[in-house]
């Protein structure tokens, strides 16, 4: 059984920080997600789609393979997965694949969010697993380190379109919010 204990929470949310700025100093977007059984690491990941040229690099896939090979076994019962951004559907899907129990994130995602911002895949009644789901854990500093990685990646983009007359791809920026989910489950 799982406790929800407020002070574990900050603790691995500031892990999974850690975790996002690594991604961050790769060039991508900073998100960071460990996955975490009694107190134990078991796997842990950041994005890394754009180096990997793989739109399912994403932070909460590498932790959730990670641990799968970790633990020798698809399914993740009793494990909290700890993530700097709302997950969106495809991560979503991969939890309640995985059986996580339980999920914690930070900032919400309002424009793909699939935990209860555009859709709730994680409580959805019809999926064969439901999480119990904290959200708002460090949101300000998470959503602060998305900003400031898209404010500092606009200003690098107008540099060069000034110097060079020529745009790179913009990345998709999340619709960050710090604001918690109602009806989250607390404990
Ligand atoms: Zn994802």
């Amino acid at each position: 059984m799982i406790v929800s204990s407020t002070e574990q929470d900050i603790h691995w949310m500031q892990y999974a920080m850690q975790l996002a700025a690594r991604a961050e100093a790769a060039g991508e977007v900073p998100v960071g997600a460990v996955l975490i059984k009694d107190g134990q690491v078991l796997g842990e990941g950041w994005n890394l789609s754009i180096c990997r040229h793989d739109p399912t690099a994403h932070a909460e896939i590498q932790a959730i393979r990670q641990a799968g090979s970790a633990l020798q076994n698809y399914r993740m019962p009793d494990c909290t997965l700890y993530v700097t951004l709302e997950p969106c559907a495809m991560c979503a899907g991969a939890l309640v694949h995985s059986r996580v129990q339980r999920l914690v994130f930070g900032a919400t995602d309002l424009k793909a969010g699939a935990c209860g911002s555009v859709v709730d895949l994680v409580r959805h009644p019809q999926l064969n697993h439901q999480l119990e789901v904290q959200s708002g854990v460090l949101a300000e500093a998470c959503a602060a380190q998305l900003s400031g990685f898209f404010q500092k990646r606009r200003a690098e983009q107008k540099a060069l379109k000034q110097q060079k007359n020529s745009a790179l791809p913009a990345e998709t920026q999340p619709q960050i919010s710090t604001a918690a989910q109602s009806g989250d489950v607390a404990s």
